[in-house]
């Protein structure tokens, strides 16, 4: 379980959110809930850019709607 998950903007935006598609669901239990919270994209977007990134970017680094790369 990721330690960040009160304060991140995905997961306060997407865990638990009956608009859910399958894919938001899998990223929160296999990153914020699971394991590959060591290897989240977000948290390297902050550490790089020195800012927290919006809701749309995933923990694996693709945009959650468009599935485009964005870090
Ligand atoms: S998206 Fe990343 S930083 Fe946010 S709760 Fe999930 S694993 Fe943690």
């Amino acid at each position: 379980m990721c330690n960040r998950s009160k304060a991140c903007a995905f997961n306060r935006t997407y865990n638990k959110n009956p608009n859910n598609n399958m894919l938001h669901q899998l990223l929160i239990e296999t990153y914020c809930e699971g394991d590959l919270h060591e290897v989240c994209r977000r948290k390297g977007y902050e550490e790089d850019m020195g800012s927290t990134p919006l809701a749309d970017l995933g923990p694996n680094g693709y945009n959650v709607d468009s599935n485009q790369r964005m870090y």
